[in-house]
């Protein structure tokens, strides 16, 4: 289904926000017009569902997991049966999104299954860069205290902007057929302030250019099938997608109703921009997703919702790769408890988990989070 993400550093990174809600939109007197705009919907009938029955619609679920990585690219079984590779992909979901580890398909995963979410797959190559491809809990301290296990995670190989650190980037607030999506005022206040989110915490800088062709990071609006093997689809659906660094590219769905006012008045059906943009730099950046749910990394994303700051996870997860901003403010995020309280404990871990950072996880953090809202 998605060949061209197999190799990962050359290939696209796909960022899916699926608005799975079914919405009633009033258009005409009398009458609401119900606008079912998620291909996931249908998996809500599939609650209940366990290894060893076979029930139309469980390909599908099947593709869905083989989507997001979490059943190979080479598995012969794509029929409706709910069979030991299912039910394996459904424990490792479970785990990524902490649920219930069972293996069946209860009314939670189902409801997690089918919320809009980012398309950057959780597993590249094989490799989890959540919750399952840690240990599921670490005990600390004398007490006994429980750490959640980290979230912040990275790319396979740890893809990084290297030893630059002042980036440009270059906005088209037009569409590649040239018509204008959203103010061009707007975007570049939208992009300013999600750069700004995470040049709070390191030492990079980022400024626009209307030069686009000496540009680091490209930023655009495209229609459906624009040349890098990942179509958009209209209305809904897919958002966005962007690469892992040094590439710099980032596009966004031209169809999609992008929300740029900045503040909580996102439309129901709306998808805010700020917010999409401060998750999908985290990735062009070298970020891959993160089980903490307050994180900005988290794959999920609400539609006619705001989230635009970064967590504690984010904060944990950046600077592992960048270091922290040398002037020492980071006003975007205040310090945490959990930093004070465990630093040493957590650095140790973390550096315990070096070997595995090159397989593309990492890190031990709690998930904490801050909302300036
Ligand atoms: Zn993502
Ligand atoms: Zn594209």
């Amino acid at each position: 289904m998605r060949a061209s993400s197999s190799g990962f550093l050359a290939a696209a990174i796909l960022i899916a926000v699926v608005l799975a809600t079914a919405v009633s939109v009033s258009g005409h007197p009398g009458h609401d017009i119900n606008i079912t705009s998620s291909p996931w919907d249908s998996f809500n009938e599939l609650v209940g569902c366990h290894r060893g029955v076979n029930q139309t619609g469980l390909a599908n679920l099947k593709q869905y997991f083989h989507y997001f990585g979490y059943i190979p690219e080479n598995d012969p079984n794509s029929d409706d049966t709910f069979d030991d590779i299912l039910e394996n992909a459904i424990k490792t979901y479970q785990r990524n999104f902490n649920l219930n580890v069972s293996g069946v398909l209860d009314a939670a995963t189902v409801a997690q299954v089918v919320r809009p979410r980012c398309g950057v797959p959780d597993i590249v190559n094989g490799t989890t860069t959540m919750n399952s491809g840690k240990s599921s809990k670490t005990q600390r301290g004398s007490g006994g205290v429980v750490h959640s296990v980290a979230h912040f995670s990275f790319f396979p190989d740890r893809p990084t902007w290297g030893d630059k650190r002042d980036l440009t980037y270059y906005l088209d607030s037009s569409s590649s057929s040239s018509q204008q999506i959203v103010d061009a005022q707007r975007m570049s206040v939208i992009f300013s302030r999600a750069f700004s989110r995470w040049s709070a915490v390191t030492p990079l800088t980022f400024r626009e250019t209307d030069t686009r062709s000496s540009a680091d990071i490209r930023v655009g609006f495209y229609s459906d099938d624009h040349g890098d093997g990942e179509p958009f689809d209209g209305l809904l659906g897919t958002l966005a997608h962007a690469f892992s660094p040094p590439d710099g590219r980032l596009h966004l769905d031209a169809a999609e109703n992008w929300n740029v006012n900045s503040d909580d008045s996102v439309g129901f059906t709306q998808v805010d921009l700020e917010s999409v943009a401060v998750h999908e730099i985290g990735h062009l950046l070298g970020l891959g997703h993160s089980s903490v749910e307050e994180a900005i990394m988290y794959p999920s994303i609400t539609s006619g919702s705001r989230r635009v700051d970064l967590a504690a996870d984010d904060v944990d997860g950046i600077q592992e790769l960048y270091g922290s901003n040398p002037n020492g403010a980071s006003p975007a995020v205040p310090s945490t408890q959990e930093r004070e309280t465990s630093d040493s404990d957590s650095r140790l871990l973390r550096r315990g988990s070096a070997t595995i950072l090159t397989t593309g996880l990492i890190g031990l953090s709690t998930s904490l989070f801050f909302s300036l809202l």
